[in-house]
């Protein structure tokens, strides 16, 4: 069903890139469970669209250079083990460019993302894995300090992260290290002074890291409002990453940077359509039917 509507769909897909080919794309990955997939989605990218990497971002947003046609920009948050192990040949085989948002306070650790910590300790107790994400969109609503309280007491879950060797090894291949806060709050449920710990967490480990982009940011989960948005640049953020599954409009703000979310096993129809645009168009579409 999912496929048929995907094969259905494609056929406008080009169209629509057609027609809004001057709009930047931002691609939001998470992991890279199939690198062959992934290189199957990267030769499309290629042969479609001119992916430009952070650098040439920022001269475009300073007023020093343009955008290409059909720029496109490739992002991965959170970090993942696998977008060194099986997405990093695949970028180098064909010399791109990208961003890495990296949680900093798991660099070097072996401690799991704090939501699998979640999902892990309720599959131990027998429960399911939808009553898992219940509970963690649950502690995505509520104060900072109750999100920490609760984490603090499950127990730690091992999990491969990456060290501050990978970490550079991307970036002298062209993938650009930025900053996901430290610990991966959802910086609306943070205080004022909790954000700016965030971030000073942040500088500290970047200072570290001569190669890293403190200023890029991506906000975790996507949640951003005015507070934060003002905060985060008064700290020396200048330019941001949402996660709203739109296109950006022609003229950009360098601190709302709309981004898609795709995966690196989706099939190639489904990518497509995703990457050209037309996906968050149906999904508005739909959601503006049902309300
Ligand atoms: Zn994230």
């Amino acid at each position: 069903m999912r496929s048929t509507l995907y094969n259905f769909l494609d056929h406008f897909s080009s169209i629509y890139l057609k027609r809004h080919s001057s709009k930047l794309r931002v691609l939001a990955y998470h992991t890279v469970p199939d690198n062959v997939k992934f290189e199957e989605q990267i030769q499309f990218l290629i042969s479609e669209y001119n992916i430009i990497s952070i650098d040439t971002l920022q001269l475009v947003l300073n007023g020093k250079t343009q955008l290409p046609e059909k720029p496109l920009i490739i992002t991965f948050d959170d970090g993942d083990f696998s977008v060194y192990k099986k997405g990093l040949p695949v970028l180098k085989k064909y010399q791109l460019p990208a961003i890495l948002f990296i949680i900093t306070d798991l660099i070097n650790t072996q401690e799991n993302f704090w939501w699998k910590q979640i999902e892990k300790h309720y599959q131990d107790q027998g429960k399911t894995y939808l009553e898992a994400r219940k509970k963690v969109n649950s502690l995505k609503q509520v104060p900072e300090r109750e999100r920490q309280k609760y984490l603090s007491k499950i127990p730690p879950v091992e999990y491969r992260q990456l060290s501050t060797e990978e970490l550079e090894e991307l970036s002298v291949n062209r993938v650009a290290i930025a900053n996901h806060t430290h610990t991966h709050p959802m910086l609306n449920n943070c205080s004022n002074e909790e954000i700016e710990e965030e971030l000073n967490q942040v500088q500290t480990r970047f200072e570290k890291l001569t190669f890293a982009y403190f200023n890029v940011f991506a906000y975790p989960n996507g949640n951003w409002d005015h507070r934060t948005e003002k905060l985060i640049q008064s700290k020396g953020i200048s330019v941001a990453f949402l996660f709203d599954h739109q296109l950006n409009k022609k003229s950009l703000n360098p601190l709302r940077i709309s981004r898609i979310a795709v995966n690196t096993d989706d099939d190639l129809p489904e990518f497509k359509v995703k990457v050209s645009g037309l996906h968050s168009r149906v999904l508005s579409l739909k959601k503006s039917l049902s309300t």
